[in-house]
């Protein structure tokens, strides 16, 4: 099982599609969900509690998660210290990468780090400097010996020109990632008539995700190599298995949950106070028998959830967007789907000639990564 901790619900980032919506949102309806509001701001529970709960699984995999996890060092070091847990990642916005000590760095199995393309970019969605700080970091732990993935987590939406900046964030002189997933803000607030989605979905994002497959097989062919754009990889995994059903791609709600700083289990770290969704408390739960969620309608009728998996419990739960909306989001789905599906000739041929096998294409599942965007 994996488990995002969510160490704190702070931040100390001021991000557009985060901040900035939670502001505009603020006086907006949440469905009418019971929404805890009291939680602790920082982790209020002990680490051997956290043990305790980890023993029942030997697979048990922690993720920190916040707010900003890095803004509770002392934490991670104890849990780090304290869980047998059989890998750690990290989500972070990586402004505080150089206060944890490398040996703690360098235990991590993944960390994910969020950056949205070049630096003019970054810096328009997540804050002027973010970029430099961010970059500076990232040599810092390399220089320090970190040998596990970094994945750019981007997070796109109308500004995003989606081939131009992951193609940059994968060949630049800044710091070249191997690794990158990006997330379409889409459905996560009550956003969607002060947006452009609409235009900018069908007439930018949806042709440069087909550009971007299209570069992404360009390159296994001529240089036998399998880049990780894990939206890309991981639809195209599925389809070289010919697998039939795959569940919500995230893992949130069947074998990826999130536990809040009170200690309550929830579906995903977004679902963070909705009492509606508590699952049960680490204290007294079993992670392996915690109750499984899926998604319901529109998904379940789809004749795409067998590839697509649902794309995201909690838009699915709480509607944020109206259907018409949702169904733009789908669209993008279809489109990355059958991009890749297009593709997989081009790739087959690549592992009958053996310039490529299908151990090229494996990577850990539910690390953060939600592969449909
Ligand atoms: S394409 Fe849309 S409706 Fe279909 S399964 Fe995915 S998220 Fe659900
Ligand atoms: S895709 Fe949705 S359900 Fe999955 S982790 Fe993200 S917000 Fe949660």
């Amino acid at each position: 099982m994996f488990f995002h901790v969510i160490l704190t619900g702070e931040c100390n980032s001021q991000c557009r599609y985060c901040f900035g919506e939670a502001i505009d949102d603020f006086d907006e309806d949440s469905s009418g969900s019971d929404i805890d509001y009291c939680l602790p701001r920082k982790m209020g529970y002990d680490v051997d509690l956290l043990a305790k709960f980890c023993a029942h699984d030997p697979e048990c995999v922690l993720t920190f998660y916040g707010g900003e996890p890095l803004l509770c060092v002392e934490e991670i070091k104890e849990i780090m210290d304290g869980v047998k847990a059989k890998g750690f990642m990290i989500q972070t916005n990586g402004l505080l990468l150089d206060r944890l000590e490398p040996k703690y760095v360098n235990r991590f199995h993944t960390i994910l780090v969020s950056i949205d393309g070049d630096e003019e970019l970054t810096d328009f969605y997540r804050g002027e400097g973010t970029f430099k700080k961010v970059i500076k970091n990232l040599r810092l732990i390399k220089s320090n010996g970190f040998m596990g993935e970094l994945i750019a987590r981007m997070t796109v939406m109308e500004q995003t020109d989606i081939h131009r900046q992951v193609t940059w964030l994968l060949s630049n002189d800044e710091f070249p990632f191997s690794s990158v997933h990006w997330q379409l803000n889409a459905g996560f607030w009550n956003d969607f008539a002060r947006r452009d989605f609409k235009r900018w979905s069908q007439e930018d994002y949806n042709p440069g995700i087909r550009k971007l497959v299209k570069f992404w097989v360009d390159h296994m062919e001529r240089s036998g190599t399998v880049l990780r754009l894990y939206p890309i990889l991981g639809v195209a995994q599925s389809l070289l298995c010919g697998e039939k059903k795959s569940l919500l791609r995230c893992g949130g709600g069947w074998i990826n949950y999130a536990i809040q700083t009170d200690g309550h289990i929830i579906i995903c770290p977004t679902m963070w106070g909705i009492k509606d969704y508590y699952l049960g408390h680490a204290r007294d739960a079993n992670p392996l028998k915690l109750k499984r969620i899926f998604v319901g309608e529109p998904c379940t009728t789809c004749d795409l959830y067998g590839t697509c998996g649902g794309r995201c419990l909690y838009a699915n739960i709480t509607k944020r967007w109206n259907k018409e909306a949702n169904a733009l989001v789908c669209v993008t789905v279809r489109n990355l789907v059958e991009a890749v599906r297009e593709e997989i000739p081009r790739i087959r041929a690549l592992i009958e000639t053996g310039k490529l096998s299908m151990e090229n294409f494996e990577y850990l599942k539910y690390n953060g990564c939600e592969i449909i965007p």
